[in-house]
């Protein structure tokens, strides 16, 4: 089954992946179809302004009376003086989504011919030559003027945040305690049922994102230092939660020994008991790795949608 990506290729438009966006210049209007695949939903919209007051209220009709007709896909048809936007709900949304867009493409192209509409800068609202650009984390139609505005913003933006230094000590205490927090859980659960599936996950996540709270800049660097210390922390809970365990089993077994004994042989009970220390432990440990991978694919997109302003469409200046 062809993605929706593929599926949007076929009817002209292109596919921006780091907003989920679609989109396609047609006749100089700019089309964007956002898919918000979770929602099972894509909206298609078009900036453009009508002549008159009447005119506008004869596209607004019309787009309504469209919704109505097909009520089991379109969720809402409307026009609020700057923009035409469709938005459609598919339970099975990778296989119509070609077919949707399209008919928004038609629905929308027909009133803009109808009624002799303009395309306008999504920004400043003028009737404008606009172009499609992804700027930060949305595809928008601008003119070239309010293009260069954005872009000249993000450039003081990241000025402004290279004077922002990482704090990297104080990113290793928020990192050590959220280490510390997934860790506690970690004892919790061990010792409780031996459950320490979600605790592992937690650790990472929460080593990674006090870390960036409190050093108030995340870099590579930080990523590996939090997420290390997040494991090593994890690490120690987890001898902890051994030893305990040890404790308790010499209570039981009727032969008490202090805590700090019971802690001396923890190595020597894990190499007796690999099979079983392994099987309770390997699936936090999974889940702390799972966290760790979140944590990175977060970091990496983070720093590819930020401060991005580039041109989509349009001929070359
Ligand atoms: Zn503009």
């Amino acid at each position: 089954m062809a993605t929706f990506n593929t599926q949007l290729q076929t009817i002209g438009f292109a596919y921006d992946w780091m907003t989920g966006t679609g989109y396609r210049k047609i006749d100089g209007f700019c089309f964007t179809a956002r898919v918000d695949v979770n929602a099972k939903m894509y909206t298609v919209n078009v900036s453009c302004a009508v002549p008159t007051e009447e005119s506008a209220r004869i596209l607004n009709d019309g787009l309504r009376q469209y919704a109505e007709q097909h009520k089991k896909t379109v969720k809402s048809a409307f026009y609020d003086g700057r923009h035409i936007s469709l938005c459609y709900q598919n339970k099975d949304l990778v296989m119509n989504i070609a077919e949707g867009v399209r008919e928004a493409v038609d629905v929308s192209m027909y009133y803009i011919q109808q009624l002799g509409a303009r395309p306008i800068c999504r920004k400043c609202h003028q009737v404008r030559d606009t172009d499609l650009y992804a700027v930060e984390k949305m595809v928008t139609a601008l003119c070239p003027d309010c293009f260069l505005t954005e872009q000249q913003k993000m450039e003081g933006h990241t000025a402004a945040e290279s004077i922002v230094t990482e704090n990297v000590p104080l990113g290793l205490l928020g990192a050590l305690l959220g280490g510390l927090g997934g860790a506690v859980l970690w004892v919790l659960f061990y010792l409780l049922g031996k459950i320490v599936i979600v605790a592992g996950a937690l650790a990472a996540m929460a080593s990674y994102f006090l870390y960036k709270v409190f050093a108030k800049r995340m870099s590579k660097k930080g990523v590996f230092l939090s997420l290390g210390i997040g494991l090593v922390v994890l690490l120690a809970g987890m001898y902890f939660a051994i030893g305990v365990d040890v404790f308790q089993e010499f209570q039981r077994a009727a032969y008490p020994i202090s805590f700090s004994e019971a802690f001396d042989i923890v190595p020597e009970y894990i190499s007796w008991n690999l099979g079983v220390v392994l099987f309770n432990n390997i699936f936090g440990l999974i889940t702390y790795l799972a966290g760790a991978g979140i944590c990175l694919a977060q970091f990496y997109t983070d720093n590819k949608t930020k401060n991005r302003a580039v041109r989509l469409t349009g001929t070359t200046l």
